[in-house]
């Protein structure tokens, strides 16, 4: 490669001059000329989600529609869907990052590979399927749900690696537990992404399928998963830099923090030919890191997502993210990470936050609910019902997990 393909400035001024002549949104919104360092790119327009959906299908594309092989598109359970298109070389560039995540794992041609991401308009099960292909090893496309046969596949196949959502592995170390345990389980890592878990997560989920779980970001605006992965380290996520360009700003000034600074991460995609995008505000809530890591990496880190600028829920005026009552939950003996919040102001016309969790089976349910109740209150000085229910009582997800439920807007 010449300097020219490597230096990032380099790239992202013929990144702009591309989109620019390509894409009609970047068109009239970017300012001409070139960048002459890179702290100017602090000052371009982001790019929203509002954005993509007004811009559906194709009105982002900087390719003729002919020219893509591949398009996905995020859930879309409100508003307009997020397409996001992908030329050959695309397609490419993706299975050669899908093939680092899953070598990040420590996944060979010898392994046997269970994917339980969903199949389909979704990034993360064809994602998988991509790079688990390149490297070669056994590929089984189980997509999510039918959690008795996953069970029954990861026996009997003698799965190595599973890649799912979170709360959908939790939904399986469950269905191991009541099936007979982990004895003869042969799973030695696990990659998992797609939704905001925590550390108090990740133990459950090692413990629960006996395995090493790392963290996978991605999202559909940005081309799916492949955006930063976990090393063996587990201690950040490391972005690969190679094809994007990762900000963190103030999310409610949008300037630009340094390393170190907790805030909003921001991506610029470097070498996406069909759907590239400048300056993507991601809504989710990260802290790069500057520090190399031990591993070796050249790529910098980002800290574990802990959640969103807009999952935040705001009761009583007090600032709460599922993640901080994730965290205490997982902190008390006797409780699973199983939970859902639901906030409601009928009662006294002030919010109420109603905090339902399981108890483990075996758990000894005298004291919980207080023990839930007080830890909560001294870690977020909040005070929240709890409600204890018995293991199983709460819906499973096979895919993301639906944490908040919020009465107030009805
Ligand atoms: P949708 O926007 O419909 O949920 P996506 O699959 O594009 O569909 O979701 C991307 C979002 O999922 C990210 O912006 C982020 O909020 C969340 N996400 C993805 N991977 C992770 C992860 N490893 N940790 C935390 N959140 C994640
Ligand atoms: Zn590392």
């Amino acid at each position: 490669m010449g300097a020219s393909e490597t230096d990032p400035l380099e790239r992202l001024n013929a990144l702009l001059e591309r989109v620019r002549q390509r894409v009609p949104l970047y068109r009239d919104r970017l300012p001409g000329g070139r960048l002459t360092s890179l702290e100017q790119v602090a000052d371009l327009p982001f790019t929203t989600k509002e954005d993509f959906r007004r811009s559906y299908p194709f009105q982002m594309l900087a390719v003729p529609r002919e020219q893509l092989v591949r398009l996905h598109m995020s859930s879309g359970t409100t508003g307009r869907p997020v397409v996001t298109g992908y030329t050959r070389a695309d397609m490419e560039r993706w299975g050669e990052r899908m093939e680092r995540v899953l070598r990040a794992a420590g996944v060979t041609q010898a392994d046997v590979v269970q994917n339980a991401y969903g199949y389909g308009l979704f990034t993360g099960g064809l994602g998988i399927h991509l790079g688990a292909e390149r490297i070669g090893c056994t590929v089984v496309p189980a997509s999510s749900g039918v959690t008795q046969r996953q069970v029954m596949l990861l026996r009997d196949l003698g799965t190595t690696i599973l890649a799912c959502t979170p709360s959908y592995a939790l939904v399986l170390a469950e269905a191991v537990a009541r099936d007979g345990g982990r004895g003869e389980l042969r799973l030695r890592s696990g990659v998992f992404g797609a939704e905001p878990w925590t550390e108090g997560m990740r133990s459950e989920i090692e413990r629960g399928l006996g395995l090493a779980a790392f963290d996978l970001y991605g999202l559909t605006e940005l081309g799916g998963p492949g955006v930063a992965v976990e090393c063996g380290r587990h201690d950040g996520m490391h972005v690969f830099e190679d094809g994007y360009y990762a900000e963190v700003v103030d999310p409610e000034t949008g300037r630009p923090l340094a390393p170190g600074q907790p805030g909003e991460l921001v991506l610029t995609s470097l070498d996406r030919e069909a759907s590239p995008v400048i300056r993507f505000r991601t809504r989710d809530r990260t802290v790069l890191v500057d520090e190399p890591c031990p591993c070796g990496s050249p790529f910098r880190r980002m800290r574990k997502i802990h959640g969103r600028t807009d999952d935040m829920l705001v009761v009583r005026g007090e600032n709460v993210f599922p993640s901080q009552i994730e965290d205490i939950l997982l902190s008390v003996d006797g409780l699973t990470g199983n939970y859902q919040l639901v906030v409601d102001r009928q009662a006294h016309r002030l919010d109420d936050l109603q905090v339902r969790i399981e108890a483990r089976p075996d758990a000894e349910r005298a004291g919980l609910r207080e023990r839930a109740e007080e830890r909560i209150k001294e870690t977020i000085g909040l005070s929240v019902s709890v409600m204890v229910l018995a293991a199983g009582a709460l819906p499973r997800s096979e895919g993301k997990a639906r944490r908040v439920i919020d009465l107030r807007e009805l």
